[in-house]
């Protein structure tokens, strides 16, 4: 069968029945989808429901507590068959089917956290569709990739992914990466002719295949395989979808974990050593003794809802980030933009609005202003001497045909189309009366050299009568290098005589305008056909510059001023001139000093890596600089141990963005490669999306901190209850010396409920209004640096002495067992109710406004009232060994346990204490 490669163009739209200057019509759309399906690859199979349900009980605390189950058995089976202690067979067989359905409540939660977490991280990932241009009822326009089908033509342009595969039927100057399919990593030469023999798919110069990126030019091809049925579908099941990557807290936090299992098996060996120590012999009974004890304590020990709180508290802060208009690609970023300390961002179109009028120009022989803002293109062209715009000056026509862009009207609306600084200069063409259809009337356009931010230029090659020219525009200073000649007052001369360009040049960019530069070259037919893009760009003649306005965006100012106080240095990287450059970040106050020092590119060009470490502190402007420089600055940064967050807008940054540690890409003006190796994608390409984006960082670590704080701290106030009740009881009143602080069933409450649910609110806190205040923190730091650690400690066991000093004086005044477990019970859960209003300031609970969070305030009426609730409740009297209580020491449990914290925080104001 003749394949694809094998037809010529014409051949091959015939066969697709597909019209060049129509595309698809919506009939054979819906045909053609019916036929093919759609251009999706058929992704691995979600994972089912009940495999994520069974997950849940691989939690480690689920593990101990299945133990505890099996244990609880044993017990009453021993109660029951030799001890014919009917009363404990039953509490024991009570507490196994409790612990069980506690196992099941806990797995639910799992499951359904897990399942909102991949919904939001689904809707996530819908965000981060991909588009295409294709020609469908004779309208180019903008669909989503899935929505390609066999016989589409699309168009790509450097920067862009193929997204199905294609036989080529327009080219221009178009290179293609095919990388991951034919393994050759440089730039493969694409054009359209047939080619007859059988070819290799790395040979087949006239195909384009799916995921390949385009490196330069542009192209037209038609669709001919999409999904499954592409090159890239048939090795698709080799390559793995990359999984949700763990994020560093997410490892450490799982490290935590287990350690703190070990801690607990040792804690329970211990207890049941000092059971048997207690009886004075070895035997059943002694274990039982102390057993109900230590499974207490194995489950007080670990802190089950950290995982589950973690992966809720990173979600919650990927879709925070998402609606101000950050779209984060995985968790892991969530936390590393809270550690950034140093932001790089390009110039134009994140600082700045990227709404670009001409506002001067110089021909060559006159200086002009332009009057007029925006893309109506009316407004005076004022020279300064009196003669009258030249409108066949070789500036105009190559401002205006060395562009693609266009404004077209709209109901009286002038809308853009293209790139910004092409819009201006098109602009100013219609402001002039030069326009780019009157122009090629006489010119013909033959061959096209996209800009490249690596060339600073582009170029046009034209036919006309008089033969063949290049038209070039770019970085002026680009152009006077590459030229030999200059166009001064309407005669040729030496380039040598530049002092008259490169001063008006230097004016306009110090009053922060762009510069752009015209320049042409006569050239042969055969230097036009086949002189390659380097060989064209040289012995230009340079023939005026044009200097455009560029706004600064209004909010950014506000940004930097945050950014700064929060000790995050922001740095300009621009391909622009150093002295727009300068004159811009002294604008948005990202210098302090007008004459800031700016590196150049080629400054970067000639230091070594050490010169170039030795510099990068301190420097916030780069100016002239490409890609590549790009990728050394970090490097240098990243010695310097600093948190790089980057944007970038080109094909050829994506390795900077893969280089750094953030890497951000432009939502709207980004290439799909750029964007393809971003961690951050600003939706809105705004520089103070990246601010806020840092802030939710900030504010996600924090609150995990918070998290964490509260949740060691209830654990260490539960185990030092227990062991205190361990070591130092004596038989009181009507309570035995043997009885625990708690029972373990109340353990498992406090564990899951009331100290559960009120941590899993603190995830949705708000920032401490001081959180853009502090300098980043060190990613290298523990979660529990800062004296958590004895702030946990010190603090959990003055709660853990007060549950135990209610229980005994709860004995001493005559209660039961129960009443004087339920008295500790009740201690503890205030104890932790109060004490969560604390964990969720760094500082102390004197420094939040406690009814900020609102989800905090409903879990915590939610445990309190359902914790009195078990105590009164008959049934959960009799499983969890609750017992009622007269009204006052009701009120007495609630208040006195918040002394502790008032206590502690107050000494902590007042004397500056830290270590609590
Ligand atoms: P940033 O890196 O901050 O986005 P930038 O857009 O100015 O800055 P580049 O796109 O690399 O950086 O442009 C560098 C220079 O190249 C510009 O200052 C301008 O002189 C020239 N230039 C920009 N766009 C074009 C274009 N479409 N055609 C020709 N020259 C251009």
């Amino acid at each position: 069968m003749t394949k694809f490669y094998q037809l010529t163009t014409d051949d091959v739209l015939d066969k697709l029945l597909v019209d060049s200057n129509v595309g698809l019509t919506n009939e054979q759309v819906q045909e053609n989808r019916k036929l093919y399906g759609t251009n999706e690859l058929n992704e691995k199979k979600d994972t089912p429901a009940w495999k994520i349900f069974l997950k849940g009980f691989q939690e480690p605390i689920v593990i101990v507590l299945l133990g505890a189950i099996l244990l609880s058995l044993l017990s009453s089976f021993y109660a029951f068959n030799f001890q014919n202690n009917v009363k404990h067979g039953k509490e024991a067989l009570y507490e196994a089917i409790a612990i069980l359905i506690l196992v099941i409540i806990n797995a639910s939660i799992v499951f359904f956290q897990e399942m909102s977490t991949k919904k939001s991280l689904d809707a996530l990932k819908e965000m981060d569709d991909r588009t295409t241009v294709v020609l469908r009822n004779e309208e180019w326009q903008t669909i989503p990739t899935k929505d390609i089908v066999v016989g589409d033509l699309i168009k790509v342009k450097m920067g862009d992914f193929v997204e199905a595969d294609v036989r080529w039927i327009k080219s221009s100057e178009l290179q293609v990466i095919e990388s991951h399919l034919t393994g050759e990593a440089d730039a493969i030469s694409k054009d359209t002719a047939a080619i007859s023999k059988d070819t290799q798919l790395a040979d087949r110069s006239n195909m384009g295949y799916s995921g390949s990126t385009v490196s330069n030019g542009q192209g037209v091809g038609i669709v001919v395989g999409i999904g499954d049925n592409t090159e890239l579908g048939n090795i698709a099941s080799m390559l793995q979808n990359t999984d949700k990557k763990a994020s560093p807290l997410q490892t450490t936090i799982k490290k935590l974990t287990s350690s703190l299992m070990k801690v607990s098996a040792g804690i329970v060996l211990l207890t049941i050593i000092v059971g048997i120590i207690k009886a004075g012999e070895l035997s059943v009974a002694s274990i039982s003794s102390v057993l109900s004890t230590s499974i207490s304590l194995a489950v007080a020990s670990i802190p089950d809802a950290m995982p589950i709180v973690l992966s809720i508290v990173l979600t919650i802060g990927a879709t925070k980030t998402a609606l101000n208009n950050g779209l984060v690609k995985s968790l892991n970023s969530v936390e590393t933009l809270g550690s950034t300390s140093y932001i790089s961002s390009d110039k134009t179109g994140t600082l700045t609005q990227n709404q670009m009028t001409v506002t001067n120009f110089y021909d060559g022989t006159n200086s002009y202003d332009v009057k007029g803002r925006g893309y109506t293109p009316e407004g005076d062209i004022i020279s300064d001497s009196s003669s009258v715009v030249n409108l066949d000056s070789a500036f105009l026509i190559g401002a205006v045909l060395v562009n693609e862009a266009s404004v077209k009207e709209e109901d009286g609306v002038f809308k853009p189309f293209g790139n910004p600084t092409e819009i201006a200069l098109n602009v100013l063409g219609q402001k002039a009366g030069v326009t780019k259809e009157s122009l090629l009337l006489k010119n013909k356009i033959i061959r096209t050299l996209p800009f490249t931010s690596d060339r600073k230029m582009m170029s046009v090659v034209v036919e006309t009568d008089k033969g063949y020219r290049l038209y070039t525009k770019g970085a002026p200073d680009v152009l006077l290098q590459n030229s030999q000649q200059l166009l001064l007052d309407g005669k040729l001369v030496e380039s040598s005589r530049s002092q008259n360009f490169e001063k008006i040049i230097d004016d306009y960019a110090k009053q922060a305008l762009r510069t752009i530069a015209v320049a042409y070259r006569d050239i042969t037919k055969h230097q036009a056909q086949t002189s390659s893009v380097e060989e064209l760009e040289q012995n230009l003649t340079t023939v005026g510059v044009a200097g455009i306005i560029d706004p600064p965006r209004p909010e950014v100012k506000a940004s930097v001023k945050t950014l700064n106080e929060a000790k995050i240095e922001v740095v300009m990287i621009t391909g622009d001139h150093a002295q727009t450059a300068r004159a811009i970040a002294y604008d948005l106050g990202i210098v302090k000093d007008k004459n800031a020092r700016v590196i150049e590119g080629s400054e970067i060009e000639e230091m070594t890596d050490d010169q170039l470490f030795n510099v990068v502190i301190g420097t916030n402007i780069y100016a002239r600089v490409t890609p590549e420089h790009k990728q050394r600055i970090i490097r240098q940064l990243q010695k310097h141990k600093q948190i790089v967050a980057m944007t970038g807008d080109g094909v050829n940054d994506a390795p900077a963005l893969k280089a750094a540690d953030i890497g951000i890409a432009m939502g709207i003006t980004g290439t799909e490669v750029t964007k393809d190796s971003a961690d951050l994608i600003l939706l809105d390409d705004k520089f103070t999306t990246i601010e806020k984006s840092v802030r939710n960082g900030r504010m996600i670590y924090a609150n995990i901190k918070n998290f964490m704080r509260h949740e060691l701290t209830t654990n260490v106030a539960e185990v030092s209850s227990l062991l205190f009740g361990l070591f130092l009881t004596q038989t009181i009143g009507q309570v035995p010396g043997e009885t625990a602080t708690l029972s373990a069933l109340m353990v498992l409450w406090v564990n899951m409920i009331s100290d559960s649910i009120p941590s899993f609110a603190l995830g949705y806190d708000v920032a401490e209004s001081d959180i853009m205040k502090e300098k980043p923190r060190d990613v290298n730091e523990s979660i529990l640096a800062n004296n958590t650690w004895s702030r946990v400690l010190i603090r959990g066991t003055v709660m853990g002495m007060m549950v135990y000093l209610a229980f005994i004086w709860a004995a001493r005044m005559g209660a039961t067992s129960n009443q004087a477990q339920t008295v500790a019970f009740l201690t503890l859960v205030f104890g932790q109710l109060w004490h969560v209003f604390d964990a969720r300031s760094s500082k102390t609970i004197f420094r939040r406004n406690p009814f900020e969070n609102k989800h905090l305030l409903a879990a915590v009426l939610f445990a309190g009232v359902s914790s009195i609730l078990v105590t009164t409740i008959p049934f959960f009297n009799t499983v969890m060994g609750t017992a009622q209580l007269p009204i006052i020491v009701y009120l007495m449990v609630i208040f006195i346990p918040a002394l502790p914290t008032f206590v502690l925080s107050g000494i902590k104001e007042i004397f500056k204490i830290k270590i609590w």
